[in-house]
């Protein structure tokens, strides 16, 4: 008596009936691979083995020099440079980037070290993704070889602290509207002034080199300049932090004066004109933001699942036994899986050239609204615990609400893919 899986496979093997054989076969076996809770989808498998070996690297990193940092450092609203030092010193600044002491590695290398970095804290995420992707990035891009030379070693070490200037008080998702220009210096040739304000800008207090976006008075187009805050003379430039957040508070965040600050030229992008130059850098920082997400809604998962096992409600039993929680966490597993799969295919394409910015509009958004929901769900199954920060999802909670926001608020990249969808223009 024939059973229907060998008679597929002892036919003659046409090349298209082989993989329905193996597909039998594969499915026959299920029984003996195990479902991991962790990695449900196992997206380890799609990683090569340099990216597994950083991975580990930097989650080793994060758990044990970062988490135990980083309760104390949101209550305090207080953020530690020795961070960017000692990421520096492991090789994950700017790991993607070719020469100047970094990495070299893919573009899902870099975006598993945020997803490391923030399965322990945004605010961490932020402060490494701004040096690493914004700044770095944006330097190895549309730098000269002069600037290279002179900023990307330090930077690669975490020496020289970054900071990005695009977004002003009153111009956030519409930075092309920015009022902050740069003139010809009236007496010193060879250089320019800058003048105009930067508003919630990732590390600026603390930053020893400012990338500025400003219009260039001569031709009304963005430019980038390169600020480096020891050269600035006193009065010329300001950066106040902005304190109380109620998000983010492990990374600092200021603003941006600038009153006829002299810039050389040779500070100045040569190349790249209009919002090209910011745009391109914030692009990569998205994808890291959408695999770093993952971080935070993976952490998210593994404290409510320890959390609903221990605490018992009726009868005894753990709350983890209750259908509506795991239906939370199947949600949020859910999730956390398709977002970094699709992450990785984004990474893939990425390094092939053949990424758009509306796919990484697509999981910048995805990613930030999972994780945010998800993250927003889970925080049910604390109760009343929920409220101490000493549970952790709370800070989650209020960083995610960051994430969705800045880089992008999810509704401008909603209005990016309709745009590619429709071919209409929806930004008025
Ligand atoms: C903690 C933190 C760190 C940050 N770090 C940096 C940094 O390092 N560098 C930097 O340059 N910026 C940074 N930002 C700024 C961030 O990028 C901006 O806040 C973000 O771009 C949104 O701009 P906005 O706050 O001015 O909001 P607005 O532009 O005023 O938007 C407010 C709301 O209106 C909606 N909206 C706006 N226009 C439209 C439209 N046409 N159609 C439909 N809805 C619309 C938005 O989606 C949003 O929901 C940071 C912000 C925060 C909070």
């Amino acid at each position: 008596m024939f059973r229907p899986a060998i008679r597929q496979c002892t036919r003659p093997l046409a090349t298209s009936l082989k993989p329905n054989c193996m597909a039998s076969r594969a499915y026959a076996s299920a029984g003996s691979v195990k479902f991991d809770w962790q990695d449900p989808l196992d997206s380890k498998s799609l990683l090569t083995e340099e990216e597994l070996a950083i991975s580990e690297t930097a989650e080793r990193y994060c758990q044990e020099r970062m988490l135990p940092r980083v309760l104390q450092a949101y209550r305090d609203e207080n953020y530690d440079a020795a961070i960017l030092s000692e990421m520096g010193e492991l090789g994950l600044l700017g790991a993607n980037l070719d020469g100047y002491g970094c990495a070299g590695a893919s573009t899902v290398a870099s975006g598993l070290i945020t997803r490391a970095v923030e399965r322990v804290d945004s605010g961490y995420r932020s402060g490494m993704s701004v040096q690493s992707s914004l700044v770095m990035g944006g330097i190895h891009t549309f730098g000269t070889a002069e600037q290279k030379d002179k900023f990307l070693p330090g930077m690669a070490q975490g020496k020289l602290l970054g900071a990005f200037g695009l977004t002003e008080p009153n111009h956030g998702s519409d930075p092309g509207s920015m009022e902050t220009t740069a003139r010809p210096h009236p007496t010193k040739k060879g250089y320019l002034l800058l003048s105009g304000s930067k508003t919630w800008i990732t590390n600026s207090p603390i930053a020893d080199v400012l990338m500025i976006w400003a219009k260039l008075q001569e031709t009304g187009k963005i430019r980038g300049f390169l600020v480096e805050r020891k050269d600035c003379p006193p009065g010329t430039l300001e950066t106040p932090a902005i304190k109380n957040k109620n998000g983010l508070r492990a990374s600092i965040t200021g603003m941006i004066h600038l009153d006829d600050c002299p810039v050389p030229e040779a500070h100045m992008f040569p190349d790249v004109e209009g919002l090209t130059g910011p745009f391109t850098c914030l692009n990569s920082a998205r994808y890291g933001i959408a695999l770093g997400t993952m971080g935070a809604l993976e952490d998210c998962i593994e404290r409510t699942r320890t959390y609903a096992m221990e605490r018992k409600q009726f009868k005894n039993n753990p709350i983890a036994k209750y259908q509506l929680v795991q239906k939370k966490l199947a949600d949020a597993a859910t999730d956390a899986a398709y977002g970094t799969l699709a992450a990785i295919q984004v990474g893939r394409l990425k390094d092939e050239g053949k990424a758009t910015p509306e796919m990484i509009s697509m999981i910048k958004r995805q990613n930030c609204d999972r994780a945010l929901w998800n993250a927003r769900v889970l925080q049910e199954v604390f109760g009343g615990n929920a409220v101490s920060d000493e549970y952790g999802i709370g800070r989650h909670v209020a960083n995610l609400f960051v994430t969705q926001t800045y880089e992008g608020q999810s509704d401008i990249h909603s209005l990016i893919l309709g745009r590619a969808i429709t071919g209409l223009q929806a930004f008025v």
